[in-house]
C-alpha cells in the first residue's frame, strides 16, 4: 500500500471511490475530475477505488462503464484500481485492533431488541439511534455463544470540528455520533469502516467527495483517531466536501433533468470529452470569468479554494454551446472517425474529413454532425423529407433540368466556378439565387437544410451531384408542358 510502500512525505494522494451500482454519474465524474486535478496540480498521485462491498448491487457492467467513462474523460490513475471487496480481511483486522484496545466493543443486542428500541424511540419522539446498551456491559452477560457485532466506542463528550477545505469549519457534538457497527455478526466489515481503512492504506491525504458524505466524515474520524492512538501513522485527512450538482430547478440532479450518466452525454447528447471536462470543471469551480480552459491550464489553476459552497446548477444549454466551441476546435480527422463510428458500417472517413470544416461550422453536437453528413452517403433514389418533396414542383424541376445542362459541361468543379454558373443561370431566369438553391438542395440532399449548396456540390463530386439533380430533373415537363 502506498502509505507503507513509500508515498513521499508531504505528497498529495487523492482517490475517487465510486460504488459501481449503475453508471458513472455526472456528479461522480466531477468528483473524479476534482480529485484528478488536485493531485496533478500538486504533483501528487490519484487513485481509483471501486467500492463494491454491496455485492448484490455492484455489477461488472457498472464497473466497466465507470472505468470507460473516466477513460473517455481522460482521467487516468496512478495505480490499478483497488477493489474494496478484496480487502474484507484487512478491514476486520482493524476492527479487532480497535476492540482489543478498548475503542470498540461487542454488542449482543438481537434484531428484535433493536427493533423494540427503535419503536420506543419513535413513540417517545426521540432521535433513533443505538442506545449504547452494550457499551459498558461485559460480554459474560450475553448468552453463551450468542452472535455479536463490533461497534465503535465514539467519545460522548466534547465536539469534533472539521476544517473542511470547501465547507469551512463544521462542528458536531460527539454525543450526536452513534456507536455504529464496524463488523457485522457474520464477520463482514461495514462500508463506514472499509472507507477509512482503505483511505489509510492507500495513503490518501485529501478526501475530496460529494457533500452528502460530510456526516460520514464525523463518523469516520473517530476510527482514524483511535487507530492513530493505537499505532500512530493515522493522520486526519484533509476533507473537501463538494456540493452536489442540481438540476435547473434547484433539485438534486436526477433522471428527470436529462442524462445523469456520463455515457448519456457521450452517446445521446453527442458531447465531446473535452467539452464535458471543461463544463464539469466550471460547474462549481471558477477562475474569474474564464470560460474555456485547457487541460494543462486547468491543472495549473485548480485548487480547492475556487470550489463554491453552494450547489452548482446544471445547464444543458451551456454545455451544448461549449460543445459547439470544442467541435469547431477539434481536429477534422478525429471528428470524421467519431462520426463514422456512428454511421453504421462503411462511411468514407476521408470524405467525412473533407466535409468536416463545412459540417462543423454550426454543429453543437456530434449528433448534428452525423445528421448533417447523412446526405454524403445517401443512396439514389434519395429519400425526400416532406418539405423537400414539396419544393420540387414542376417549375422547380424544369429549372433543375436547365441547370443540369449547364453543369454537365462545367469542367471546373469548384465552389467559385459552380457559384458563378448557378448565378448566371439564375440571372438568365430572372430569379433570386434562393429560388434555385432550394430545389437544388432538395434534389441533392433530400432535405431542406444542409451546408452551403456549392459545398454540397463539391463534396458529392460532379458525377454523383449530377445524377441526383438529373433524377429530379428528368421528370421535368418539356417547354410546352408535355412530359
Ligand atoms: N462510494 C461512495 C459513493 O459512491 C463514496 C465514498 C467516499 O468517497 O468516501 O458515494
Amino acid at each position: 500500500m502506498a502509505s507503507d510502500s513509500g508515498t513521499p512525505e508531504g505528497q498529495v494522494v487523492t482517490r475517487f471511490a465510486p460504488s459501481p451500482t449503475g453508471y458513472l454519474h455526472i456528479g461522480g465524474a466531477r468528483t473524479a475530475l476534482f480529485n484528478w486535478l488536485f493531485a496533478r496540480h500538486h504533483g501528487g498521485r490519484t487513485l481509483l477505488r471501486i467500492e463494491d462491498t454491496d455485492r448484490k448491487r455492484s455489477t461488472q457492467d457498472a464497473i466497466d462503464k465507470i472505468i470507460e467513462g473516466l477513460d473517455w474523460l481522460g482521467l487516468d490513475f496512478d495505480d490499478a484500481p483497488l477493489f474494496q471487496s478484496d480487502r474484507a480481511e484487512r478491514h476486520a483486522e482493524v476492527a479487532r485492533q480497535l476492540l482489543a484496545a478498548g475503542h470498540a466493543y461487542k454488542c449482543y443486542a438481537t434484531p428484535e431488541e433493536l427493533e423494540q428500541m427503535r419503536a420506543d424511540q419513535r413513540a417517545a419522539k426521540q432521535p433513533m439511534r443505538y442506545d449504547r446498551r452494550w457499551r459498558d456491559r461485559d460480554g459474560s452477560e450475553a448468552p453463551e455463544g450468542a452472535p455479536f457485532v463490533i461497534r465503535l466506542k465514539v467519545p460522548t463528550e466534547g465536539e469534533t470540528t472539521i476544517e473542511d477545505a470547501v465547507q469551512g469549519p463544521v462542528t458536531v457534538k460527539n454525543a450526536e455520533i452513534d456507536d455504529y457497527v464496524l463488523l457485522r455478526a457474520d464477520g463482514t466489515p461495514t462500508y463506514m469502516l472499509a472507507v477509512v481503512v482503505d483511505d489509510h492504506d492507500m495513503g490518501v491525504t485529501h478526501v475530496i467527495r460529494g457533500d452528502d458524505h460530510l456526516n460520514n466524515a464525523f463518523r469516520q474520524l473517530p476510527v482514524i483517531r483511535a487507530m492513530d492512538a493505537i499505532e500512530g501513522g493515522w493522520p486526519d485527512p484533509v476533507y473537501a466536501h463538494v456540493p452536489l450538482i442540481h438540476g435547473p430547478d434547484g433539485a438534486k440532479m436526477s433522471k428527470r433533468h436529462g442524462a445523469v450518466g456520463v455515457e448519456g452525454y457521450r452517446d445521446e447528447e453527442g458531447v465531446l470529452p473535452e467539452a464535458l471536462f471543461n463544463y464539469l470543471l466550471r460547474l462549481g469551480w471558477g477562475h474569474g470569468d474564464r470560460e474555456e480552459i485547457s487541460r494543462e491550464e486547468a491543472i495549473e489553476l485548480f485548487d480547492l479554494d475556487g470550489v463554491g459552497k453552494g450547489p452548482a446548477r446544471f445547464d444543458i444549454k451551456k454545455l451544448q454551446n461549449l460543445n459547439g466551441h470544442y467541435i469547431r476546435e477539434a481536429d477534422d480527422g478525429r471528428l470524421a472517425r467519431i462520426v463514422a463510428e456512428r454511421l453504421d458500417g462503411d462511411a468514407d472517413v476521408d470524405l467525412l474529413e473533407q466535409a468536416m470544416p463545412v459540417l462543423k461550422t454550426r454543429a453543437k453536437s456530434v449528433n448534428e454532425l452525423v445528421e448533417g453528413s447523412q446526405f454524403l452517403f445517401a443512396k439514389r433514389p434519395l429519400e425526400m423529407t416532406e418539405k423537400a418533396a414539396a419544393l420540387l414542383d414542376d417549375e422547380a424541376r424544369q429549372r433543375l433540368a436547365g441547370l443540369s445542362k449547364m453543369l454537365h459541361v462545367q469542367n471546373d468543379w469548384t465552389i467559385e466556378a459552380l457559384e458563378a454558373t448557378t448565378k448566371s443561370y439564375a440571372e438568365q431566369l430572372e430569379l433570386g439565387l434562393g429560388k434555385l438553391a432550394q430545389p437544388m438542395r432538395a434534389a441533392l440532399t433530400g432535405t431542406t437544410t444542409s451546408p452551403g449548396i456549392f459545398d454540397v456540390l463539391v463534396l458529392l463530386g460532379k458525377e454523383e451531384a449530377l445524377a441526383r439533380i438529373d433524377a429530379q430533373a428528368a421528370d421535368a415537363p418539356g417547354p410546352d408542358g408535355n412530359r
